[in-house]
């Protein structure tokens, strides 16, 4: 039996299909355009694979999850798109749905950094800024959905940030967008010893600051593009550090140990 699994990101849609113990068989991706090509691209992917039990979907965001919807997201087309009945018509399968940090933290857990732990917190800081939790072996969801990177981070105003709808939010101030617009560059062109990155382990650490003290996480996974600059681990860790001031213990802060598969095997987890 194999499981299928789609990254859904603002950037680009990795599609998988995977065992049970999520390996992968095969696998593509493709940029993220308006979602009519976009599906017909990851459907033609899955048409090809004979004896696929059901899909899971870890989505960009926010997301309806009772209705299997993305909601008010400012990409151009997707807003209010029901991306699970489109898949489940096409395909005449089960179809799994969550946001992609949920589903990326699910893949930890169950194949990656975070195995055997029932508490822990996985982040991406790539495109936009989000978290997904874990807490006493379940993945936080409520109301909505937690939405981690809109929180408000203290900053000296010098920058007015990107988010569309906060303006001055953690991913307004510190996601790959913001810091190509504040520094001029892509964060990836940036060398590891630019002022960008000082601040950005400060504005990161105290996102981390704030759910280590919310949440209590045993360890916290961190992916996505900005983070491939591994300086950053050590100064966020150390940012944290000044900040925290010992008040409480403080996890290990990891990158993902499915590296670049993470969100697409959360995927598939979310299948399972
Ligand atoms: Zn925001």
């Amino acid at each position: 039996m194999i499981y299928g699994g789609i990254e859904a990101g603002g950037t680009k849609f990795v599609c998988a299909v995977a065992t049970a113990e999520g390996r992968v068989w095969d696998r593509v991706q493709f940029p993220t355009e308006s979602p009519v090509p976009t599906v017909a691209q990851a459907v033609e992917f899955f048409r090809k694979h004979e004896g696929l039990t059901g899909i899971g979907i870890a989505s960009f965001g926010p997301v309806d999850l009772a209705a299997g919807r993305i909601t008010t997201t400012p990409k151009p087309g997707w807003r209010n798109f029901a991306i699970v009945d489109a898949l489940r018509e096409k395909l005449g399968v089960p179809v799994a749905f969550d946001t992609d940090v949920n589903g990326a933290a699910l893949g930890e857990w169950k194949w990656g950094a975070a195995q055997g732990l029932d508490t822990f917190l996985y982040l991406t800081v790539g495109t936009g800024i989000g978290g997904g939790a874990m807490v006493g072996g379940k993945l936080v969801h409520g109301l909505h959905h937690p939405e981690m990177g809109h929180i408000r981070p203290p900053h000296d105003g010098s920058f007015a940030g990107v988010c569309p709808y906060h303006g001055d939010c953690l991913e307004g101030l510190a996601c790959g967008k913001a810091m190509e617009e504040r520094w001029g560059k892509p964060a990836g062109e940036l060398p590891a010893d630019h002022p960008a990155w000082k601040e950005e382990a400060r504005l990161l650490a105290c996102g981390l600051v704030n759910w280590i003290c919310t949440l209590s996480p045993k360890i916290i996974v961190i992916g996505g593009g900005v983070m491939k600059q591994a300086a950053l681990f050590p100064m966020m860790r150390a940012n944290v550090e000044t900040m925290l001031n010992g008040y409480v213990p403080i996890p290990e802060i990891v990158p993902p140990a499915l590296g670049d598969d993470a969100g697409v095997l959360g995927a598939v987890a979310l299948c399972l």
